[in-house]
């Protein structure tokens, strides 16, 4: 009975996540998940906060988030009133828009990139434009020297897996003084170095991360956001607006647990890039054409087969890759980095369909 709506949900256009199939066993290469189980220490801390009653789950979380903020901005070397932390970082995406972002002016991002800011920008009633990447699906800085209400990106970016330098991304800070430039993180640790290092020298600067992809916790929905105090109190004062406990306790003490275990970290990080540059040589092997990536997945086409019907009948075989049916992109896949198993069961079933000239 949508005659009940509210005005504005009659003009959203919501995000479709990846699917996640009700499979024993899918080969799931399609949301950018981590391959690999969380540190040991999460699982510890998760139970120690739980005891033998649970008795801890009674009373509500902190609602700043204290003990997780001071961990995170030690890990980073900043200071806690740096850092933000929500329920994800779709989240802190979102109350950025509500905090920063609304201005009179549109703001700017790329024209391929993380669908959900479109979503975010209609629900949030942000005007914004899109900056075309170019042939090879790079960013150019340079095509962002224009007025606007706020520049976001992600770098690396999604879902090509390009990546910016710091030197790039500290010129679009640069040349966007007047406005609040947001750069998503989600998958930095693959593959690019971090803004963060720029917080304390430019105020408009704002760096969102996620411990989803790189710290394998999508399931625990925690998300960061990193910038000058006021930046980071705007984003407070949305937050205390709306919900004042966006982490729930288990949320909180298995994030603090995952930035405590750096040898964890770097083992698994390792392995995942270890793991696409094997997939990167076994897909082009196969004549695909793929984006370098520095990210946890690679985003490839085949130049004689439909990227629409490929995905389809991996589908057909319980594997699972991501298709986006937008402009420019509908002839690609981005595809998750796996295990070097799962990757090799995604290789042979392409090869074998290459072969039967599926597509
Ligand atoms: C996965 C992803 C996110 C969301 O991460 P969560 O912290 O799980 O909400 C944000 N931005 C980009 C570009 C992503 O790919």
């Amino acid at each position: 009975m949508s005659r009940y709506w509210s005005d504005i949900v009659h003009r959203l256009t919501p995000y479709v996540p990846g699917e996640q199939p009700a499979l024993a066993h899918p080969v799931k290469l399609n949301t950018n998940e981590n391959p690999y189980p969380p540190s040991p220490h999460v699982l510890e801390a998760i139970r120690q906060e739980l005891g033998e009653s649970a008795e801890a789950l009674r009373r509500y979380p902190d609602p700043t988030a204290r003990k997780l903020r001071e961990t995170v901005a030690a890990y980073h070397g900043i200071r806690a009133e740096q850092v933000f932390a929500g329920n994800g970082s779709d989240e802190v995406l979102a109350m950025t828009f509500q905090a920063l972002l609304k201005h009179d002016k549109p703001i700017i991002f790329p024209d391929i990139t993380y669908s959900f800011y479109p979503t975010y920008a209609r629900l949030f009633e942000v005007e914004y434009r899109t900056v075309p990447v170019d042939d090879a699906f790079a960013i150019r800085v340079d095509d962002y020297a224009m007025p606007n209400g706020g520049v976001l990106l992600p770098n690396p970016n999604a879902p090509t897996g390009h990546p910016l330098s710091l030197a790039e991304i500290e010129r679009l800070v640069k040349i966007n003084s007047e406005s609040v430039v947001v750069i998503d993180e989600a998958y930095v640790d693959f593959g690019a170095q971090s803004a963060i290092a720029l917080i304390d020298r430019y105020p408009n600067l704002l760096v969102v991360q996620t411990v989803s992809k790189s710290r394998s916790l999508a399931g625990m929905r925690v998300g960061f956001a990193f910038g000058h105090p006021a930046l980071i109190d705007a984003l407070i004062r949305v937050k205390d607006s709306f919900n004042s406990y966006p982490l729930d306790r288990l949320a909180q003490v298995a994030a603090t647990a995952s930035y405590l275990d750096d040898a964890w970290f770097r083992e698994s990080r390792a392995k995942v890039i270890a793991s696409r540059e094997r997939l990167t040589a076994g897909l082009t092997a196969l004549g695909f054409e793929v984006v370098p990536s520095g990210a946890n997945f690679v985003f490839a086409r085949h130049p004689d087969h439909d990227a629409g019907t490929l995905a389809a009948r991996l589908r057909d075989k319980e594997i699972f890759v991501r298709h986006f049916k937008a402009p420019r992109v509908d002839q690609h896949l981005r595809i998750s980095v796996g295990t070097d198993a799962e990757c090799d069961v995604l290789l042979t079933s392409l090869r074998e369909m290459l072969r039967a000239n599926v597509g």
